[in-house]
Order: structure tokens, then sequence, then C-alpha cells
């Protein structure tokens, strides 16, 4: 414990919550740990990816120990492979159950860039990785549809809800990436939806943002249980 505490320290990691698990000390301790497939190393390796930043160090454990958490650290600092590493860890691909994790987005091309680092770190696995197009958002049925885990703006996810065709039950992970812009831009009712409509007792919810305002962390509080913190720097610079 005291270990772990020096070594964010080094890192400039800040956390507040109880039963913290040790940070990462290397991609490695993924497979020594938690048994992390050969693929997903190989393909971390293939991206050019050495050692975890930071906060994939923190937010990784986090995740996959089962424990929501709010995740604050600057832009560019890798927050994208914090959640999704998780993510493919722990759920089944090609699972029978349909979607199993959902990335909430503020704008479409922050979708699509997710879906494509999603569909790298995949690669030699047969996840079914979607992006909510459009097209999808219009005529696309869920319930007929493979989909293990499902990028989209929260209007887009919403609607196809509203529209009874993409069920939420069986959701077992739930991201907020970018919590700041998503709540700037309005999108707290259609969120609050999404979160109700995520009805399986064992979700584990996050939000990763580069800043947490006050109003972000009382809204992040109120739609999870017994959330960690996770600042990696300053959380408002
Ligand atoms: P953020 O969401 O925090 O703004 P991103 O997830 O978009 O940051 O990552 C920023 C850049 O860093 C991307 O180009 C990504 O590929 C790269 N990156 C992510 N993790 C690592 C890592 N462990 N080592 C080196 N580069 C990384
Ligand atoms: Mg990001």
């Amino acid at each position: 414990i005291e270990r772990d505490s020096i070594f964010r320290k080094k890192h400039g990691i800040h956390i507040s919550g109880t039963n913290i698990p040790s940070p990462l000390q290397s991609f490695h301790e993924l497979r020594s740990r938690y048994a992390c497939k050969l693929y997903l190393l190989r393909n971390l390796l293939q991206r050019g990816f050495k050692d975890p930043t930071p906060i994939q160090r923190q937010a990784i454990p986090m995740l996959l120990s089962g424990r929501e958490c709010f995740a604050c650290a600057p832009t560019g600092s890798g927050k994208t492979l914090a959640f999704l590493c998780p993510i493919l860890m722990m759920i089944k691909a090609g699972g029978k159950d349909c979607i199993q994790a959902i990335i909430l987005c503020p704008t479409r091309e922050l979708a699509a860039q997710t879906t494509r680092e999603c569909k790298k770190l995949s690669k030699g696995k047969k996840f079914h990785v979607k992006l909510m197009t459009k097209e999808l958002t219009r005529c696309g049925d869920f319930k007929k549809m493979p989909c293990d885990i499902l990028i989209s703006t929260p209007l887009r996810i919403e609607y196809a809800v509203k529209k009874r065709k993409l069920d939420l039950s069986s959701v077992k992970y739930l991201v907020l990436d970018e919590s700041d812009k998503l709540f700037e831009l309005g999108f707290v009712k259609q969120i609050d939806s999404i979160v109700k409509a995520c009805s399986n007792p064992s979700i584990v919810r996050s939000l990763f943002s580069a800043t947490m305002p006050d109003t972000v962390e009382e809204l992040a509080r109120s739609i999870m249980h017994d959330a960690v913190r996770i600042v990696v720097g300053n959380k408002n610079s």
C-alpha cells in the first residue's frame, strides 16, 4: 500500500475512495494479474504502446475490479485506452446476450474515432463493434443484429431506445467519455434516461474527462454507486 502510494505520486495520480486496486506497473501486468488474452497485448504492442499512461495505470485496474469511477486527465493522455482495454478484457466476443458495453461521446466525430481505436485493439477477436450511424439510428434493429460494443452520441441511443429498437438491459459497461462536454452540451436528460435504461444491477459506469468542474462531479455522484475519483495532474486545468 505504501509502495502503491509512492508509485502514484511518481506518476501524478491522485485518488479518492477506499479499497483502490494497485496501479499497473506495466502492460504485462495485465496478463500476470488479470489473465489478459494475448491478442490484446499484441495489439497494444502493434499500436506502439509500450507503457501505460498514468490514467491507464489506475483506471484500468479500477474498472477490471468492477469499481465505478470518474477519471480526469489532460487531453492526449490516453483516456480512450483506459476504458477500452478493460471492456475488451471483460466482455465476451460474439456474446449472445446482445449489447455488453455502451460508450457515449459528445460528438459524432469522437464516436467514429473511438470506434476505429476499438476495432484496432480488438483485431484478431470476433467482437462486434458498432458505431451508431444515422442509418442505424433510423432503421437499425439491435434486437436482430449482433453487437457487443456500441459507440454513439446520447441523442441517437435515446432515440433507438424510445423506438424500442435497442434494449440496454444487458449492458455491463457504460462509459461517458468527455463527460464535461456531454454535460456542457446539455445532454443531461438523455444521459439520465440512458442510465435508467441500463438496468443490469451489476453494471459498471465510468466517466472520463479532461476537466472535472464541481457540477460534473455532482452529476457523476448522482448516477454512480460508490465511485472512486482518479485525477491525473490538476483537475481544472
Ligand atoms: P485523451 O482521450 O486522453 O485525450 P487519447 O485516448 O485520444 O487521449 O490518446 C491520445 C494519443 O495517445 C493517441 O494517439 C493514442 O493512440 C496515444 N496513446 C494512448 N495510450 C498510449 C500509451 N500507453 N502509450 C503511447 N501512446 C498512447
Ligand atoms: Mg478522449
